[in-house]
């Protein structure tokens, strides 16, 4: 499967993603490359429409909490197929960024928890309940799937704010 990351402005990234039905060999490629383009570009999170491939399908490392205030970054984990629900009613606002919007960051209030059900590579179901950043993290991905990006999110007045640096960013990446 060709993977190159594509970035805002690409209709790929507004679309609704597919199921997916089995885990071929191609799949399993894609995740590779996904895994390492997050990785080359020091993401934490990278979902298939983002290497152009409408599928439900996300892939990300888990901020782990060191001692002394320090962090490392989890082994990656596939989701394929992921649910997400929402029990609390916590908010919190955090900053993001996303690697098809390159060196745009801004605040994003997104539920504090959540919980998600997902089949590994595997193909075996798993659930997990997640909450902080790393929480986050997943509803930023899976966004994704539904043609969201993060700055949709933002109230009205940023959205306008913003508008010159993403028409750059369409005109600069449109090229590649
Ligand atoms: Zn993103």
């Amino acid at each position: 499967m060709l993977a190159s990351l594509r970035y805002y402005g690409d209709p790929i990234l507004r679309k609704i993603c597919k199921p997916i039905t089995v885990i071929t060999n191609e799949i399993r490629q894609l995740i590779q490359s996904m895994i390492a383009i997050m990785d080359k570009h020091d993401g934490v999170g990278l979902a298939a429409p983002q290497l152009g491939h409408d599928i439900r399908l996300f892939v990300l490392r888990n901020y782990v909490d060191l001692e002394n205030d320090k962090w490392k970054l989890s082994e990656p984990r596939v989701y394929i197929n992921p649910k997400l629900s929402f029990p609390r009613k916590n908010q919190v606002k955090e900053e993001e960024g996303c690697l098809s919007i390159p060196k745009l960051f801004y605040k994003v209030t997104r539920p504090d928890f959540v919980v998600v059900k997902a089949l590994d590579l595997s193909g075996n179901p798993f659930t997990e309940k997640i909450d902080g950043y790393n929480a986050r993290v997943r509803m930023h991905e899976n966004d994704h799937l539904n043609g969201v990006l993060f700055i949709d999110h933002l109230d009205a007045k940023t959205r306008k704010e913003i508008k010159p640096l993403l028409r750059e960013i369409k005109k600069k990446y449109q090229s590649i």
